[in-house]
C-alpha cells in the first residue's frame, strides 16, 4: 500500500482492510515515501506534513507488518532515474490539467514500489478517484500480476474527506472546508435529478467561492471510469472537485446515485 505518511483514519482504514484480507501467510506492507516527482510545486513538497515516529506506531496498531520507508536514493538512483511511466488520456484530465506530470510521478513511483515489494494485492483510496483509475490502467496495460482494491473515503464528522493536508488548514478555514463535500454532493443530487451538467458545475464552483474557497480548479461531472465530461442523464457518473481554501488545495469526489 503506497502512502506519503502522516497517517489519519483514511490510511488506517486501508491498512485494516489489508490486514483483514491478509490471511495467515501474507504480510501487510505499507510504504511511506513523500515522492518529490508527484509534486509540481517544490514549496508544497517542502511543507508536506511528516511524522515518521507517530506513523510507525499508528501503522503497527492498524495491522501493518512491514513499514517500508525508503530514502530518496533507494527509489531514485540518480536524480529522478531515467525511465518514467507515461499513461495517456486519463492522467491529462482534471488533476492532470492543473498538476502537469503529477500522474507520471505517481505511476512511476507506484510501478517501482510494486516491483520492489511484489504484492499480491494493493490498496488505494477512492478519495483519489482519478489516481485509482490511473493505477488501474497501468496495471491492466503493463500486466502487473496483482489485484487492486479500492477503499471508500473516510470523512471527518462534518464530511470533510480526511487528508494529510487538512493539518495545514488554519481553524477558520478548517471550519469552512467541509463545503467542498457538501457542494459536490449537491451537484451529484442535482445531476441525478436530470440537471444540465455544465450548468451544475458552474453553479457549484460559484457556491464554493461563496463558502470561502479562494479558487476552484474544477468541479466536474464525469463518467466514473473514463473520466470524460458526462452528458445529460448519463449513467455511472462521479463528481470530482478540487479547490483551494486558506492556501491549501483540497480534492474530493462523490458518487452520483
Ligand atoms: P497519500 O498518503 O495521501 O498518498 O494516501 C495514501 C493512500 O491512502 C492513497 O491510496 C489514498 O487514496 C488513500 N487515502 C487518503 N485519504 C483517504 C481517505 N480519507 N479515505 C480513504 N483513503 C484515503
Amino acid at each position: 500500500m503506497p502512502t506519503m505518511g502522516y497517517f489519519h483514519e483514511g490510511h488506517l482504514s486501508l491498512i485494516r482492510r489489508a490486514a483483514a484480507d491478509r490471511g495467515k501467510k501474507g504480510a501487510v506492507v505499507v510504504s511511506l515515501f513523500v515522492n518529490p516527482t508527484q509534486f509540481n510545486n517544490p514549496a508544497d513538497f517542502a511543507i508536506y506534513p511528516r511524522d515518521e515516529a507517530r506513523d510507525t506506531h499508528l501503522a503497527k496498531t492498524a495491522g501493518c507488518d512491514v513499514l517500508f520507508v525508503p530514502d530518496f536514493k533507494e527509489i531514485y538512483q540518480d536524480e529522478y532515474g531515467k525511465t518514467a511511466i507515461r499513461i495517456p488520456v486519463i492522467p491529462e484530465l482534471w488533476e492532470g490539467e492543473h498538476r502537469p506530470r503529477h500522474f507520471d510521478g505517481v505511476a512511476t513511483v507506484v510501478a517501482k514500489l510494486f516491483n520492489i515489494v511484489m504484492p499480491d494485492e494493493a490498496y488505494f483510496g477512492e478519495k483519489d478517484w482519478q489516481q485509482c483509475r490511473v493505477v488501474e490502467q497501468m496495471v491492466d496495460d503493463l500486466n502487473f500480476p496483482l489485484l487492486l482494491n479500492f477503499v471508500k473515503t473516510v470523512r471527518e464528522p462534518d464530511g470533510l474527506a480526511m487528508s494529510s493536508r487538512n493539518a495545514l488548514l488554519r481553524p477558520e478555514f478548517r471550519a469552512k472546508a467541509a463545503a467542498l463535500f457538501r457542494v459536490l454532493r449537491q451537484a451529484a443530487e442535482a445531476f441525478a435529478k436530470g440537471g444540465e451538467p455544465r450548468a451544475i458545475e458552474k453553479s457549484s464552483a460559484d457556491s464554493l467561492i461563496s463558502a470561502g474557497f479562494s479558487s476552484v480548479d474544477y468541479v466536474a461531472i464525469v463518467a466514473a471510469d473514463a473520466l470524460k465530461s458526462a452528458e445529460l442523464g448519463e449513467a455511472n457518473c462521479r463528481v470530482l472537485g478540487a479547490a483551494t481554501i486558506g492556501g491549501v488545495r483540497l480534492i474530493d469526489n462523490v458518487e452520483v446515485k
